[in-house]
């Protein structure tokens, strides 16, 4: 505890100011993590700056029309009070929103939780961060430096978009081939064929609404089948039943391995190969059941990967690795995502340097902190310490409570 004096009425008083709150923190990203953290740190009264585009993921990479895989239970945003639910959210607004969760309620309910929690957020980019051995300076896009204790990043995954080495060839021309992350709306493509490279949520939905959009498509996916996530829980506002003890509120994994996947802890007292394929098959490419009856016009190849891209007369050839051939005018990969922090271009080499990594991801301890001390990430780069959950929006509970436990150094919110 350090004290501040203060003057009043003319005599001398002592105000005890906690250390906690002495501190200077900066979160780099304002999407679901990087809300949910700074709304714990607030309203434990330490001092911090979110910085970026509200929901700007979910905004600008995301397809409209959208449903989310996600649960209704398992979309929370978490705040401490948890007074900012999609329940509040829908009540507030006298809405009824449908199950799936459609992507622009699910927006608007973000919007919500920023505008009510942190309705300061500086809608400005980090460009670099640096760390001087005593404190992290962030150079802001208009210039602006900014000096802080601690950094919490949550910064999402968009620098992750992955693409098979096979399309590297052809990947600069736009025209006729992309990442699934870069469409918004698939209208252009009405009346051309169009191959999507995947077999996860995001291939079969995309497939879905680009054959909506009136485009030809065919699914290539890698694994011999797909994989559908059934069972009407996923439809409910709620756990019932027997699914209150088959599956978890946090919707990770199939049944009954959920109560492990989604429990950091409990994850990882397994040994680490029965760990690695407990989360190998909590998150394999699989699609909701609903998106199965609009697939009905989409041509589906499995347990076939692509072996050759080439572009031959102003369109794109894809050689199978069973050698047949596709001719057709553009192919959306939705093979998803790579952690690899080096591929954050603010993080500056040096920092970067000191950061221990596995296989891209940073080796995270209690709180979520990294080997480099006072610097934090929240999110998918917690999955290689913390598991699967961290890549959900339902994560944002266990991340936040472990985040500020460690910030404050007491378990208050534990
Ligand atoms: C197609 C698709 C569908 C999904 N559906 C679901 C679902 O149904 N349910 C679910 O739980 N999860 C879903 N996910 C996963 C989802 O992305 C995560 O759950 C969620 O977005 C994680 O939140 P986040 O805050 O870590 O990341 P994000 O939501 O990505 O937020 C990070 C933000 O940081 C910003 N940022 C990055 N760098 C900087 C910088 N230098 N300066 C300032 N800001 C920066 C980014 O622009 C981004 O807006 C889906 C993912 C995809 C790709």
């Amino acid at each position: 505890m350090n004290r501040a004096a203060a003057i009043s009425n003319g005599s001398s008083i002592t105000i005890a100011v906690p250390k906690y709150a002495q501190q200077r923190v900066a979160v780099i990203g304002a999407g679901p993590y990087g809300l949910s953290a700074a709304a714990y740190l607030r309203a434990a009264g330490v001092k911090s700056v979110v910085f970026g585009e509200p929901m700007g993921f979910w905004q600008s990479r995301m397809p409209q029309g959208m449903m989310l895989r996600s649960a209704w239970y398992a979309s929370n945003i978490s705040d401490p009070a948890h007074a900012l639910s999609l329940d509040a959210y829908e009540r507030e607004h006298r809405l009824e929103i449908s199950l799936p969760i459609p992507l622009r309620h699910f927006l608007g309910y973000g919007m919500w939780f920023q505008s009510q929690g942190i309705p300061d957020v500086q809608r400005r980019r980090v460009l670099r961060l640096e760390h001087n051995g005593r404190e992290f300076a962030l150079l802001l896009e208009d210039g602006e430096r900014y000096c802080v204790d601690r950094v919490i990043i949550a910064a999402g995954i968009e620098a992750f978009a992955y693409t098979p080495q096979v399309f590297d060839s052809v990947r600069l021309a736009e025209e006729l081939v992309t990442h699934s992350s870069q469409h918004r709306d698939f209208t252009g493509f009405a009346g051309r064929s169009v191959v999507v490279v995947g077999g996860g949520q995001s291939a079969l939905e995309s497939a879905a609404l680009l054959s909506e959009a009136g485009a030809q498509v065919e699914l290539i996916a890698r694994n011999p089948r797909i994989y559908w996530l059934t069972g009407k829980a996923r439809l409910r506002r709620d756990l019932t039943g027997a699914d209150r003890l088959l599956r978890s509120r946090a919707d990770v994994g199939p049944p009954i391995l959920t109560h492990v996947v989604s429990r950091p802890r409990l994850l990882k007292l397994f040994p680490s190969r029965l760990r690695d394929w407990m989360v190998r098959r909590a998150i394999r490419p699989a699609g909701a059941a609903w998106v199965k009856p609009r697939l009905s016009r989409v041509t589906i190849t499995t347990g076939r990967e692509i072996s050759k891209a080439e572009k031959l007369n102003g369109r794109l050839q894809l050689t199978l690795s069973d050698g047949t051939r596709r001719m057709v005018d553009h192919a959306i990969l939705a093979t998803g995502y790579r952690v690899d922090i080096s591929r954050y271009e603010f993080l500056a080499p040096q920092l970067l340097g000191a950061v221990d990594r596995v296989q891209g991801y940073p080796v995270l301890g209690p709180g979520l902190e990294s080997s480099v001390s006072g610097l934090h990430f929240l999110g998918a780069c917690g999955a290689w310490s913390f598991g699967p959950l961290m890549r959900f929006v339902s994560g944002t509970e266990y991340s936040s409570r472990a985040l500020i436990n460690y910030v404050l150094g007491v378990s208050r919110f534990g």
